[in-house]
């Protein structure tokens, strides 16, 4: 008899953006003239970069020929683009990597979601608090996370992140958490995190000998220099500290698919017998067993982005979504919303106002003003009372969305 993984039978519907969804086509059944628009999804609406495109097309010319042909490429990715990588997104700030750190792959859900199993199922771990939903599913698929009631598990620690803390999540007290997750700059609140504080969770780490699984998918969007956009930048993260980068918003690979995981050769977790494990090495095993590799043109379009006039119109790119986070910004504040992020981020962070849920606000902006947004709440339990805005959007677009909220809050 074939049985289920149980734990898997725990996982909530997480449907957030298929209720959205929902709720947006009955909206449009009633409202069939209705011209919706959406600031709600985290995807980008640009294309991608002559730069990229260039090279794609480049990448399939070559492997059209029997001398450029490529099959399976190397598990961690091809050395022109872990280079590339190591060259510009690390030794610039001073972080000096080996081409064996960087595991090349198809995105960076996939390595959040999957680097959990390199751990024993009963780690305790801690989230900060609204969240991407990954971290937490996909420890649930493996049964870490205990059981679920009022909106919360009962072996996570959920450190909140909200206007109360100024968007500073505080250490974890009594019992030490042995995994945690970070995401800064943060999905989805926008909010960014100092070097002091960050230096605070790496030495909470070291102390208590916790590994922190870092996402920086948003990092191409830090405009403040004090900012860092790597965790390697505080001293000792090596040692307790793996971090996931994408491509998909840095460049607009959402439907490309590419990122990459650093696993430091210093960072090793314990067996109960106190033997140290190289985490680098288990990774590598584990890829090796799981992941045939990433495609070789989409290898090929990321090594673009680092070229001279692919790093220059990658940021013209980023430049225009952050033109759209400031408008948002500068409009809704106007208007008195109470909002956060969107300076290094492309995500506002906005306040209910009068105490109105996630939810309700959702629903009466998409009614009032035919604009979509995204309910906090679905992030997590603190992120009730608050609503997320991307500025993935085009201008006109956005520009239209912004007009439309102002008459309706004017009403
Ligand atoms: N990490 C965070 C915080 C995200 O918001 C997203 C996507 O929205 C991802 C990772 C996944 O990105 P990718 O497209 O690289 O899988």
């Amino acid at each position: 008899m074939a049985l289920v993984n149980i734990h898997f039978l725990n996982l909530q519907n997480n449907y957030l953006f298929a209720d959205i969804a929902k709720k947006v086509n009955a909206f449009k059944v009633m409202h069939p003239k209705a011209d919706v628009i959406s600031l709600g999804i985290g995807d980008v609406t640009q294309p991608l970069c002559p730069a990229v495109v260039e090279a794609m097309h480049k990448a399939v010319d070559e492997m059209a020929t029997a001398d450029g042909f490529r099959g399976y490429g190397p598990e961690q990715g091809y050395e022109f683009l872990r280079e590339a990588i190591v060259k510009n997104d690390f030794a610039p700030r001073g972080v000096r990597l080996s081409l064996d750190e960087v595991f090349i792959n198809d995105g960076a859900k996939s390595d959040t979601g999957n680097f959990q199993e390199l751990l024993h199922w009963d780690n305790f771990i801690g989230v900060t608090d609204p969240i991407y939903p990954v971290y937490i599913d996909s420890n649930v698929m493996i049964g870490r996370c205990g059981t679920y009631r009022d909106g919360r598990w009962s072996n996570v620690r959920y450190m909140p992140t909200t206007a109360e803390n100024g968007f500073v999540p505080e250490l974890p007290k009594g019992r030490p958490v042995d995994v945690i997750y970070l995401c800064f700059p943060n999905n989805p609140t926008g909010t960014v995190i100092s070097k002091q504080e960050l230096r605070k969770w790496v030495n909470y780490a070291l102390k208590n000998d916790a590994l922190i699984l870092f996402d920086a998918a948003y990092q191409a969007y830090i405009q403040d220099p004090d900012i860092p956009h790597s965790i390697y930048e505080i001293r000792g993260a090596r040692k307790c500290a793996v971090e996931f980068r994408s491509f998909s918003k840095t460049a607009g690979f959402t439907g490309v698919r590419c990122g990459y995981t650093i696993v430091p050769k210093d960072v090793s977790v314990s067996t109960f017998e106190g033997e140290r494990i190289s985490l680098n090495q288990l990774w590598l095993r584990r890829q090796c067993t799981k992941f045939n590799g990433t495609s070789y043109i989409s290898q090929r379009a990321a090594e673009a982005i680092y070229s001279p006039e692919g790093k220059q119109q990658v940021q013209q790119t980023i430049d225009y979504y952050m033109q759209n986070a400031a408008h948002m910004l500068d409009v809704l504040r106007k208007l008195g919303y109470e909002c956060y992020g969107g300076e290094n981020a492309p995500y506002i962070w906005m306040r209910t106002p009068d105490g109105t849920t996630s939810w309700q606000f959702f629903e009466a902006l998409l009614y009032g003003a035919n604009v979509v947004c995204t309910p906090g709440v679905g992030f997590g339990p603190s992120g009730e009372g608050y609503v997320r805005f991307t500025a993935f959007g085009s201008h006109d677009r956005t520009e239209e969305a912004l007009k439309r909220i102002k008459e309706w809050s004017n009403k």
